[in-house]
């Protein structure tokens, strides 16, 4: 993904895909990770179409479908 100079700088850096996907795991909207190309760090976008679902939010649904059978 592409980030325009602006958005790299306002937005949270993480240094690695975990640290961000921590961060996804507890905010109460989706939130993917993404690599910067400007900064070399990870961000997190709310942009989640045609990102793949991260491990935790795979998980959550299994769980759920465990739940209701
Ligand atoms: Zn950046």
């Amino acid at each position: 993904m592409r980030t325009r100079p602006g958005i790299c700088r306002r937005k949270a850096r993480y240094a690695s895909e975990d640290a961000a996907l921590e961060v996804a795991e507890k905010a109460p909207f989706p939130l993917r990770p993404y690599h910067c190309e400007l900064c070399r760090d990870w961000h997190l976008t709310s942009r989640t179409k045609g990102m793949r679902l991260p491990r935790f939010e795979i998980e959550r649904r299994q769980a759920e479908k465990i739940k209701g059978s």
